[in-house]
Formats: C-alpha cells, sequence, structure tokens
C-alpha cells in the first residue's frame, strides 16, 4: 500500500517535471489516490491544464461553451501545452455570437473545435412530439429539451476522454460554491477526473486575464448576458441580478439551481 502510494506520488511529480509535450507519462484514472486528488487541488490553473494534457495527452480535453473560463482555458492551454484538445456541445440553438466565438477561437489558436451535437433521431421525436418551444411548457420538458441537446451529446463526449476540464467557478451560484478543483466522478459506469481549473477565480480576475491578453470572447457579454447557453433560455441580466439570472427565467425564480443536467 505504501508503495503504491509513493509510486503514485512519484508518477505525478514525473508528470509535473518532465517534458509534457511527447506525452510520455501516462496515468491511469484508477492510479489517482486521495493524495493526488489534494496536490492537484491545490495547483494553479495553468498548472493543472498543463498536468492534465500532459499526463493524459488526447484522453484530456477542456469542455466549454465559450463563455469566460472556456476563453482563458483554451488561452492557458496554449501557452502552457503544445497539443490539447477543446470540445463544444452545439445545441444546434446557439446565439449568432457564440458561433463566432467559436469561429474566432479556432482562427486564433489554429484549433479544431470538436463539436457534439445532438442525436438526430432523438431531436426529430421530440420536436415532433412537443414542438420547437417544449422548454416553456414546464420544467420537466425544459430539462428533456437540455438532456437531448446538450446532456447526451456531452456524454458522448465524455465518452472519448478520461479527463474532463470544465469551466465552473464558485461564484457563479450557490449551488456551485463548493465545486472543487480535481474530483473523480461516476459517467457512464466507470470513473473520470473533473476538472475545474479557475473555480477559484472570480469575475474580475476572469475579465482582467481576458483584457490584458487581448482574448476574443463572446460578444453577448458586452450586451449584459453574463450566463449564456441556448437563444430564448438565455437573457441579459438587470444590474445586481446573480449571474445565472438569465437562464429560464419563467422557471425557479427562488431556486438558485439553475443547471442544465451536464453538471449534476
Ligand atoms: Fe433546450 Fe433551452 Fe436547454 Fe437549449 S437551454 S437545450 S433550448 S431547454
Amino acid at each position: 500500500m505504501r508503495l503504491r502510494k509513493s509510486f503514485n506520488a512519484f508518477s505525478l511529480n514525473l508528470a509535473l517535471n518532465l517534458n509534457r509535450n511527447l506525452y510520455l507519462i501516462t496515468m491511469k484514472i484508477k492510479d489517482i489516490t486521495e493524495n493526488i486528488l489534494g496536490k492537484l487541488n491545490s495547483m494553479s490553473a495553468e498548472d493543472l491544464i498543463k498536468w492534465a494534457f500532459d499526463t493524459f495527452g488526447d484522453r484530456a480535453a477542456i469542455g466549454t461553451s465559450f463563455q469566460l473560463t472556456g476563453t482563458v482555458m483554451v488561452d492557458l492551454a496554449s501557452k502552457h501545452v503544445k497539443k490539447f484538445r477543446v470540445f463544444t456541445i452545439d445545441t444546434l440553438r446557439l446565439h449568432p455570437e457564440t458561433y463566432d466565438a467559436i469561429k474566432a477561437s479556432e482562427k486564433k489558436y489554429g484549433l479544431i473545435i470538436e463539436r457534439f451535437t445532438p442525436d438526430d433521431g432523438t431531436l426529430k421525436s421530440m420536436l415532433e412530439r412537443f414542438g420547437e418551444y417544449l422548454f416553456f411548457m414546464d420544467k420537466a420538458k425544459q430539462e428533456y429539451c437540455c438532456f437531448v441537446r446538450k446532456v447526451e451529446p456531452n456524454k458522448r463526449a465524455l465518452k472519448t476522454m478520461d479527463v474532463w476540464i470544465t469551466g465552473l467557478r464558485k461564484d457563479q451560484s450557490d449551488y456551485r460554491k463548493t465545486v472543487p478543483k480535481a474530483s473523480l466522478v461516476e459517467e457512464d459506469g466507470r470513473k473520470i477526473l473533473k476538472l475545474s481549473p479557475l473555480a477559484d477565480w472570480n469575475t474580475e480576475k476572469i475579465w482582467q486575464y481576458i483584457k490584458e491578453n487581448n482574448l476574443p470572447y463572446n460578444k453577448l457579454f458586452d450586451k449584459g448576458y453574463d450566463s449564456i447557453g441556448c437563444i430564448i433560455c438565455s437573457t441579459p441580466l438587470v444590474k445586481g441580478e446573480p449571474p445565472r439570472s438569465g437562464r429560464w427565467r419563467w422557471f425557479n425564480k427562488e431556486d438558485d439551481n439553475k443547471e442544465c443536467g451536464i453538471h449534476k
């Protein structure tokens, strides 16, 4: 047991200190102990992103909907890692500004962002049964729409990786205020490592990074949006509202748990 722990600590140090760009050092999810998770949770955002790609290569990927944290994570990866994967869930109902942000990022970093879209048959069946605007009907139908357009494509994406790098931050809502930087989560019967490198960053720090580095960002942020998803379901904020209040305004007035189901 002690030998195993030392081996894991040794692997972690190697992964942190050797030439990561060659993807020579690998670790299996089963080797990630509480001790390693503790170390990952104390790393800076750039070290954590670097560690993920250097240790897991193309079995790690940044998942982003091209909001502020995704913009920063992609830039950090571009500065610290030679090769990295980025994926997005294209619900086919995104704002034009979000598609522009995806294109701008691909151009700036020479990336091909992997797009996961809803399953054609399931989407067709949902629309035939309930119509395009089912999310207005009730909470269950909104969650069903989110499942078809977001959660299921995200599950398909996660099958291709062991490390899922997300843009969750503690300051986004009460529901997210305990989000760890690193944790093992169950996904379709197997464990994967979920990382949120910017968990401790606040909005001011994110904007400072974006401005100082002159990064392209989703122009909806200049129009009062703070949390951006699909057209209609995400709206601009009135001054003083919590960040996710603009989501699904017609539901959950008292409830801050405005989640689509991807981060259960
Ligand atoms: Fe459907 Fe709205 Fe969810 Fe997008 S945010 S998947 S349109 S319910």
